[in-house]
C-alpha cells in the first residue's frame, strides 16, 4: 500500500508506541477456530492483524482456537493455513494452537480454584441457563458455589481424570450472579467432553471455553493488541477478569472492530456448513460462496481481496458492504493484466456463404494497452460462431445487434451482412447465412460501411469446446439469515453453458483472462486440457439494478 492507512486501531497502536505502553514490538494474532473454511470476513481480520504488524515492524501469530473437538478437524486446519498463505501473509514460525496450552490452562484454572475464584458446579446446562437471570433480573447463585477449595480441587482433578460423564459437572468462575453483564454471572470455564481431539487425541476429556482460553493464550504469546470483532465487546470484562486473577504478568488490551458483512451473502460458518450439507452448493470452495477457497476457485486474485479489505477499512460501525465494491476491486486488478480473447457462451452457427478458399489469418492484440501481452493469430473462415443474443431478426439501432439484412463488424475481422436465418421447429434460429465484405478487413477497411454493432466471435477452425459457468448471487435477499434456503437461495445462481473459446486462451493457459464483452474468466479447478471449464469471475460492467 502506498499510503499508510489510518484508523482507530492504527492510531491506538501509534499512541501506545509513543507512550511506551508497549516495548517496541507490536504483536498480533489471527485466531480462527478450525470448524470451517475461512471467508472474506476473516480476510478482513487477517489483513488487519497481519497488516498492522507488518506496518509497524511487528509480528503475527496464526493461532488455532481449537477447544471444541466436536466441530473441529485437520481438514479445516489445513485449509485455513492454505488460505492465509494464499492471501499473501506469513506467520513464519508462529503457528500455534490453543491446545498447545492445555496443560497451562488447566493449571491456571487450578489457580483460580485455589484463590476461591472458581468452583465445580453440578447444575445441568439447562439449570445454569435458567438461573442466569435476564438483562433486567439478576441470576441466582448455584447451590454448589460454596463448595470448599479442597473439594473443588479434588472434583476438578477427577473431572480431568474422566470420572464423570459429559455435562455432569462444569468449572465456573465465581464472579457475580447480579452483574449487569451476563457474561460475568459465574461463566463456565471448563466442560467435560469425552471426545477425541484432532491434535491431543484422548489426552483430555475436559476442555476450556473460549473466554477463558483466548485471553490466556494472548497473554502467553505477548500479544500487544488483541483485535477482535464487536460481538466480543461484552466479553471484554471477562477477558480482563481472567487475566487479573491468574498469575501472568502480561495483559493485552482487547480492541473491537466491526464485522464485515457482504450483502446477499452469509458469513456464519454455521449457515455455510448447512448450505454445503444440504447440497445447495458443491462444497466449501464453491465459486458462489464468499469463502476464500470459493473466491480463489472462481478466479478472484488475492490482491483484489486485500484491496477490498483496505477499502472497507476498520471502524466500529456495522457494515454491510455492497458486492459491487468487490467486483470493482476485481476489475481494477485484472483490467491491465488479464490477456483478452474471445469466447462465445451461447453459440449460434454462422455460415459465410461467399467465403471460399483457405482461411484468412488475422492478427489480434491480446490487450489494447498492455502491449507486453503480445498478440495472437485468429482465423476467419466459412463457418464461425457468434453469441446467440447478438442476433435478432429486427432490433433498434440502440441494441447493436446483427439483424436480418443488417450489418455487423466481427471484431478484428470483417463486416458481414446477414442474408438468411434458419430456424428450428420451434422458431429458434440455429444458423445464419451471411456474406462478408471483402474490403472491410479491420485496419484495412475501405468499404466505407459503418455498422453500429461490433461482435465477438470464434471461427469453427479455431474454436475449442468449453464449459463456461456464469454465476449470479447465491441469495435473493440482501441479508439472508439462513432460516429458509427454499425462498432465499437463488435457483439461477449457477448457469453452465457449452460454448466455444479461442484456441489461444486454452493453449496459452491465460488465467485469468478477459473474454471480450463477456467478462473476466478463470479456469475452474475441474478443468482439464480436453475439457476446459471456465468460471466467470465478474462481468465487465456492473449490471444496472
Ligand atoms: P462464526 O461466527 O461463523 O463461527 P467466527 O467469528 O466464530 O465465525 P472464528 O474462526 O472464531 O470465526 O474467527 C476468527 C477471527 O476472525 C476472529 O477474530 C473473528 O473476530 C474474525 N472474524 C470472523 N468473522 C469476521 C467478519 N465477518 N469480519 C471480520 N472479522 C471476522
Ligand atoms: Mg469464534
Amino acid at each position: 500500500m502506498s499510503t499508510l492507512a489510518t484508523d482507530f486501531i492504527r492510531n491506538r497502536i501509534r499512541e501506545d508506541l509513543e507512550n511506551d505502553v508497549v516495548d517496541g514490538t507490536i504483536v498480533t494474532r489471527f485466531p480462527p477456530e478450525p470448524n470451517g473454511y475461512l471467508h472474506i470476513g476473516h480476510a478482513k481480520s487477517i489483513c488487519l492483524n497481519f497488516g498492522v504488524a507488518a506496518e509497524f515492524g511487528g509480528k503475527t501469530y496464526l493461532r488455532f482456537d481449537d477447544t471444541n473437538p466436536s466441530k473441529e478437524s485437520e481438514e479445516f486446519v489445513h485449509s485455513i493455513q492454505e488460505d492465509v498463505r494464499w492471501l499473501g501473509f506469513d506467520w513464519e514460525d508462529r503457528l500455534t494452537f490453543a491446545s498447545d496450552y492445555f496443560e497451562q490452562l488447566y493449571s491456571f484454572a487450578t489457580q483460580l480454584i485455589e484463590k476461591d475464584k472458581a468452583f465445580v458446579c453440578d447444575l445441568t446446562a439447562d439449570e445454569i441457563r435458567a438461573t442466569r437471570g435476564t438483562l433486567t433480573e439478576p441470576g441466582s447463585d448455584s447451590p454448589f458455589r460454596t463448595r470448599s477449595i479442597a473439594e473443588n480441587l479434588d472434583l476438578f482433578r477427577r473431572m480431568r481424570d474422566g470420572e464423570y460423564a459429559d455435562g455432569a459437572k462444569v468449572l465456573r468462575a465465581k464472579i457475580d450472579m447480579a452483574s449487569p453483564n451476563l457474561n460475568m454471572r459465574d461463566p463456565v470455564l471448563y466442560r467435560i467432553l469425552h471426545l477425541a481431539h484432532h491434535r491431543t487425541g484422548d489426552s483430555w476429556c475436559v476442555y476450556p471455553l473460549y473466554d477463558f482460553t483466548h485471553c490466556i493464550c494472548d497473554a502467553l504469546e505477548g500479544i500487544t493488541h488483541s483485535l477482535c470483532t464487536l460481538e466480543f465487546e461484552d466479553h471484554r470484562p471477562l477477558y480482563d477478569w481472567v487475566l487479573d486473577n491468574v498469575s501472568i504478568n502480561f495483559h493485552p488490551p482487547q480492541i473491537e472492530f466491526s464485522r464485515l458483512g457482504l450483502e446477499f451473502n452469509v458469513m456464519s460458518k454455521r449457515i455455510l456448513t448447512s448450505l454445503i450439507d444440504s447440497g445447495q452448493v458443491e462444497g466449501w470452495d464453491d465459486p458462489r460462496l464468499p469463502t476464500i477457497a470459493g473466491l480463489r476457485r472462481r478466479g478472484v486474485p488475492a490482491a483484489a481481496i486485500r484491496d477490498f479489505c483496505s477499502r472497507v477499512g476498520v471502524t466500529k460501525q456495522a457494515n454491510l458492504v455492497e458486492t459491487s465494491l468487490l467486483d470493482f476491486c476485481v476489475r481494477a486488478e485484472l483490467e491491465d493484466t488479464a490477456p483478452r480473447g474471445m469466447a462465445v457462451v451461447e453459440p449460434l452457427l454462422v455460415t459465410v456463404i461467399n467465403f471460399e478458399g483457405d482461411d484468412i489469418e488475422l492478427e489480434a492484440r491480446n490487450h489494447p494497452k498492455n502491449l507486453e501481452l503480445g498478440s495472437r493469430r485468429l482465423t476467419f473462415g466459412r463457418e464461425l460462431y457468434i453469441e446467440r443474443s447478438d442476433f435478432a431478426v429486427t432490433a433498434s439501432k440502440k441494441q447493436r445487434k446483427l439483424t436480418l439484412n443488417g450489418l455487423a463488424r466481427l471484431r478484428y475481422g470483417f463486416i458481414v451482412e446477414c442474408v438468411d436465418v434458419i430456424n428450428d421447429d420451434s422458431g429458434l434460429p440455429i444458423e445464419l447465412k451471411v456474406r462478408y465484405v471483402e474490403n472491410s478487413r479491420s485496419g484495412q477497411d475501405t468499404s466505407g460501411l459503418k455498422p453500429k454493432a461490433t461482435l465477438h466471435w470464434v471461427s469453427k477452425a479455431n474454436a475449442v469446446h468449453a464449459e463456461i459457468r456464469l454465476f449470479e448471487r447465491l441469495f435473493n435477499v440482501r441479508e439472508p439469515d439462513g432460516s429458509s434456503f427454499e425462498s432465499d437461495v437463488n435457483g439461477n445462481s449457477l448457469r453452465s453453458h457449452h460454448g466455444f473459446v479461442e484456441r489461444a486462451a486454452v493453449e496459452s493457459k491465460w488465467n485469468p483472462c478477459q473474454f471480450e464483452r463477456n467478462g473476466f474468466f478463470a479456469f475452474d479447478s475441474s478443468s482439464t486440457p480436453d475439457r476446459p471449464v471456465f468460471n466467470r469471475i465478474v462481468s465487465l460492467m456492473s449490471s444496472k439494478k
